[in-house]
């Protein structure tokens, strides 16, 4: 950082003590290089202007060059405005003030020519534009018209000290002006060169005051690119550095527990995208350093599978195995799903939850320690301190996102050499994002789906609807399937959501009576053994409708639930809505997904409903919600301890600049890892300077 940049911001000429300490603790604004990096989040173009015949009331916002013919005060009181006549010779149109009516009358002129910028709409049968920015054309400073002007947020607080947008765009003028041939570049020259970037200096002054929006382009995307490069960097470097740094334990040859399991236990042929992530796990394992990989697959998808698959190559070379899920029901499902493929294989196995008792519990720890227990299933009772392996070689961590990283980090304590790591995710996490969060992790995607698997059927209905609904309800269960209810949980208004939920309640059993129909209920609640005993309930087909809150979102596996029904759905997100419909349509039957919803909803929630109706495939549905809701919201980037306070760049909308800057960061790490060349001398500064801050979590994963 250049130099100059660390100067404190009460010495800016029209900054002083008091506003610098408003600065700093409203947009944590304290030096020079701080204010420079705090970048418009909007540009209007006030290069064009707008003849008055021209100008109609679906225009966003209008300029134009012309006279204020009359200027007259209507009404009192209340009531009271300010109307102006404003024409240019081509037609005229309606100025209104509501305030300030005062002040505007003396400083404005009829005759003079002025320059009006604002919204215009339609009133009755006339044109006009309410409080309406107006300037002199012939006065030089602190002009807008004829400019790109950039349009920086602020805050109730700053704004009652007269700091509004402009005034930031002043302060920013002023920085430049103090900075100005002081700026060090950041990218070496070689690179800016190469790559035809901007130089920063240029890129600051643009991006504060755009010659043209030619140029501001330019500017954007040389910040743009600086920004996302230093991240890759940054991820790709630790990548190198910790691939050297961390031996793995050599998993070197295919043995008869994955052979006899592959040619006598399997009971279906691997999907093609399976077998191609056990081939990209089974090179990785052999290499001689610590596996860390993310193995993304839709819900359905048979990742169980693959991990199983990948535990038994950890056997085969002498190493024991776990399997870590967030939940108890979760852990249960794992072990007697995974017990029952192992039928008849020699394989020790065992489960380790929150309820094992302390008899159980003792054994289990000796048989770890002795080598005798191969893989161990279970929940985060699996890390705790008393629970020590032989020679752990694999973990697997299911749903990944609902672990914190300080809990995945207990793991790795557990042996000198730590145990290859397959961290495995339903939540479809876009490209861009991976690239960021989890960009120092291989990734492994299965994105295709087993054989004979009929799409859910997704439909959006109103309340109104709600007695077709329920029939259909019906017909399924008459045909002995089963059906899920969801209500949405929201933290702020748990206590609402609660009262929704039974309320919901006392409607279902009211529609679907005792005897013929029996109606569960889970919610967070009730103590995890209730819960459990009401899933199993479910699971066994002793009731058919289960009414629950999102607690059944991650994992649980009903073959026979055919139908979810998601109530308030507006009030889920996408990746949300997606988990929940993967409930279903885990068996052979059509299933399907019915979105309940009133008729008034946000456009957003709209979008969000129409693009779950339209498709299943949870890529498209991830990146669209990235899209919708930007990156500091999408599920696992809090707990990933990832902060994302990027300045310029978003990774919804600039996917491929963030895949160029991973390119080049990837060649340059490439050809010298340690940045000791000389042309990297500022790469490799700059790289220092980052440690530690945002990244922590990456010596961690
Ligand atoms: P998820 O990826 O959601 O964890 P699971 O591993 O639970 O998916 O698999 C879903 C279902 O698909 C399970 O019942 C599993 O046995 C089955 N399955 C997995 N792989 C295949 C395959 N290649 N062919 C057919 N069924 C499969
Ligand atoms: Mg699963």
């Amino acid at each position: 950082m250049s130099e100059i940049f660390k100067n404190d911001i009460k010495f800016l000429p029209g900054v002083g003590p008091k506003r610098a300490t408003l600065l700093e603790a409203e947009i944590k604004v304290c030096n020079l290089g701080d204010l420079l990096y705090y970048f418009p989040y909007k540009y209007i173009d006030r290069t064009k202007f707008y003849s008055v015949k021209e100008v109609n009331g679906k225009l966003p916002h209008i300029q134009a060059k012309g006279k204020i013919t009359s200027l007259e005060t209507i009404g009192t009181g209340k009531s009271q405005r300010l109307t102006g006549i404003f024409s240019d010779g081509t037609g005229e149109l309606e100025l209104v003030w509501f305030r300030g009516i005062k002040f505007v009358k003396q400083s404005l002129k009829t005759d003079r020519e002025y320059i009006i910028f604002g919204k215009p709409t339609v009133f009755g049968q006339k044109l006009n534009i309410v409080h309406p920015e107006i300037e002199e054309p012939d006065k030089k400073e602190n002009v807008s018209s004829g400019h790109v002007m950039p349009y920086y947020s602020t805050t109730e607080k700053l704004k009652k000290s007269y700091i509004n947008s402009r005034t930031l765009n002043k302060l920013q003028y002023n920085a430049l002006q103090t900075v100005k041939g002081k700026i060090w570049e950041t990218l070496p020259s070689w690179l800016v060169k190469k790559l035809g970037l901007i130089g920063l200096e240029e890129a600051l002054f643009n991006i504060h005051f755009p010659e043209n929006s030619e140029k501001l382009k330019y500017a954007q995307y040389r910040l743009k690119f600086e920004e996302l490069f230093f991240i890759q960097l940054k991820i790709l470097s630790l990548k190198v550095n910790r691939s050297k740094r961390f031996k793995g334990h050599v998993f070197s040859k295919i043995n008869q527990y994955f052979n006899t399991f592959y040619h006598n236990n399997l009971p279906f042929q691997l999907t093609g995208a399976q077998m191609r992530v056990l081939k990209e796990i089974r090179k990785d394992v052999g290499l001689g350093r610590q596996m860390n990989r993310l193995l993304q697959g839709d819900v359905g998808s048979g990742k169980t599978l693959v991990a199983l698959m990948s535990a038994l190559m950890a056997l085969d070379n002498g190493y024991q195995a776990c399997v870590m899920a967030p939940t108890e029901i979760l852990a249960n499902q794992h072990f007697s799903g995974i017990s029952k493929f192992l039928k008849g294989l020699d394989v020790n196995i065992a489960l380790l939850t929150g309820s094992t008792g302390k008899p159980a519990r003792r054994v289990l720890h000796e048989q770890l320690l002795n080598g005798e227990l191969q893989i161990l299933v279970g929940t985060h009772a699996l890390i705790e301190e008393t629970v020590q392996f032989k020679n752990l070689g694999l973990v697997v961590v299911d749903e990944q996102h609902r672990f914190g990283v300080a809990q995945r980090a207990r793991l790795w304590k557990k042996n000198s050499i730590p145990p290859h790591v397959l961290v495995m995710t339903a939540t479809p996490i876009p490209r861009t994002l991976a690239m960021t969060v989890y960009g120092d992790l291989e990734v492994s995607v299965i994105d295709e789906l087993p054989p004979g698997r009929k799409p859910v059927q997704t439909y959006h209905n109103y309340e109104k609807n709600r007695s077709k609904v329920f029939d259909f309800l019906k017909k399924e269960i008459a045909v002995g399937r089963q059906a899920y209810i969801v209500y949405p949980l929201i933290q702020e208004s748990e206590k609402l959501d609660f009262r929704n939920l039974e309320e919901g309640y006392e409607h279902v059993k009211q529609a679907f009576p005792e005897p013929r129909y029996r109606v569960s209920m889970v919610h967070g609640k009730m103590k995890p053994a209730e819960k459990d005993a009401e899933m199993e309930r479910f699971k066994r087909g002793e009731t058919q409708i289960m009414v629950a809150t999102t607690v059944i979102e991650v994992g649980v596996d009903v073959p026979n639930a055919s139908v979810m029904v998601i109530e308030s759905a507006n009030r889920f997100g996408l990746a949300q809505l997606h988990q929940l419909r993967g409930r279903v349509g885990r068996g052979a039957e059509q299933s399907y997904c019915i979105l309940m919803s009133s008729y008034q909803i946000s456009n957003e929630s709209r979008k969000r409903l129409d693009t779950m109706v339209r498709t299943n495939d949870g890529f498209e549905l991830a990146e669209m919600d990235l899209k919708l809701r930007g990156p500091g919201d999408m599920e696992g980037t809090q707990q990933s301890g990832f902060a994302f306070d990027l300045k310029i760049a978003n990774l919804g909308k600039d996917g491929q600049i963030l895949q160029f800057a991973r390119e080049i960061a990837n060649e340059i790490i490439e050809a010298d890892p340690d940045l000791t060349q000389p042309g990297n001398n500022l790469l490799k500064k700059q790289l220092l300077k980052m440690k530690n801050t945002r990244f922590n979590w990456s010596s961690i994963s």
